[in-house]
């Protein structure tokens, strides 16, 4: 086998990397899992605690394509409350080069005269608590009423409960999702340093007020509009759009510096919202993943959706199976970014898209094959 290319900082390759973590820990493989067992895994990880596939998957995808030098290394960020403009701020979390769980999310904090309002709530017990405290010192001590998720995923709603007794409002199509995860969530939060100091009860809350669009707060001076842009990542995306500042806070609409997370998504029309965003007057965005950030850093999403689709269309009408569709497709630049490995979930998407079998769920069964399939081309290219 090949060597693999050294991370740049600390000296470890990806598989080094990927050994030290939980996840790796957990030993799944599709293979493994035999019939049913991914299924059933999944059931376990709804909602998903967070969005790093290799947390599904990734033990599963076992050979992740090498750091390309040819192209720039990944910066890396920190966690902070980042002031945007007067009483708005972006919670950015940590990442890129030396960081290695891609489903570590952003949120968004507006404060008001008496009150604040958060968008999104992060998806662990740490991340909830660390991110209400910095909110409340910039706030003076205010209290969060308010609470908008941008969508279902745990990495942005697993944290709901720690924000009570806000109130929660979603897009219908979110506060669904929500619902039907409650009875898989576990009862408690397993402990992992920097998520969870393992003595937190935990109870999803969902969302218990939905709009379809345009919701609209006047508060600290400012305007902010939640609006919807789904279908993109999922059937219920909204952003926050704050016309003043030309500020917008995307969510999961934008991922920088890392591979866009596809299991729900409808990659085409993902492509369509992303041409919305470009043409509206918008200075700084804010990306559900990935540090603070522009247009530029959104055009480099949209120009992976065009290469990705691109080149996944050729081998679906070359009639390539998905898994050795994703086998054969070298993503270049791209592959420098985080969460490399969900190759195999966006090829899925976009066969099912191709074949007109798309649905808001995950393709289990799809993605399961695919992945089996990838591991075993990828295995008989081994020296
Ligand atoms: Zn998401």
């Amino acid at each position: 086998m090949a060597e693999e290319k050294k991370f740049e900082g600390d000296g470890l390759t990806r598989r080094e990397v990927m050994a030290r973590t939980a996840w790796a820990g957990l030993g799944v493989t599709a293979g493994l899992l035999g019939s049913g067992g991914l299924e059933k895994l999944l059931g376990q990880m709804q909602p998903r605690v967070d969005e790093s596939s290799p947390r599904i998957f990734g033990a599963s995808v076992e050979q992740l394509p090498p750091i390309d030098n040819r192209y720039p290394v990944m910066p890396s960020w920190n966690t902070e409350l980042k002031q945007l403009a007067p009483n708005v701020y972006a919670y950015q979390q940590e990442g890129g080069t030396g960081h290695i769980n891609a489903g570590i999310s952003n949120a968004g904090l507006f404060v008001g005269e008496d009150s604040m309002l958060v968008f999104d709530a992060l998806g662990y017990p740490v991340q909830s608590k660390d991110f209400i405290s910095a909110a409340k010192k910039a706030g003076g001590g205010k209290p969060i009423t308010n609470l908008i998720n941008s969508h279902h995923h745990g990495d942005h709603v697993a944290g709901n409960q720690f924000f009570l007794p806000a109130q929660i409002a979603s897009h219908p199509y979110c506060r669904q999702e929500v619902l039907k995860a409650i009875p898989n969530t576990p009862a408690s939060w397993p402990k992992v340093e920097g998520q969870a100091d393992g003595t937190e009860v935990r109870k999803l809350a969902p969302p218990v007020v939905t709009f379809e669009d345009n919701l609209v707060y006047n508060i600290g001076g400012n305007t902010v509009e939640f609006r919807f842009v789904g279908p993109a990542h999922t059937w219920g995306d909204m952003v926050a759009y704050l016309p003043q500042h030309k500020i917008l806070f995307a969510a999961d609409l934008a991922f920088f510096h890392l591979v866009p997370y596809c299991h729900n998504a409808y990659i085409s029309k993902w492509m369509e919202s992303i041409d919305k965003v470009m043409k509206m007057d918008v200075d700084v965005i804010v990306p559900g993943h990935g540090p603070v950030g522009g247009k530029k850093d959104l055009a480099e999403s949209a120009e992976y959706f065009l290469f990705l689709k691109t080149q996944v269309k050729k081998r679906y009408d070359a009639k390539m199976s998905p898994g050795a569709a994703a086998a054969d497709i070298k993503m270049g630049k791209y592959d420098n970014w985080m969460g490399p490995e969900r190759l195999l979930m966006n090829t899925v998407r976009l066969y099912d898209e191709f074949k007109g079998t798309l649905t808001p769920d995950i393709d289990v069964e799809g993605t399961k094959q695919a992945i089996v399939e990838y591991n075993s081309i990828k295995a008989g290219k081994k020296s």
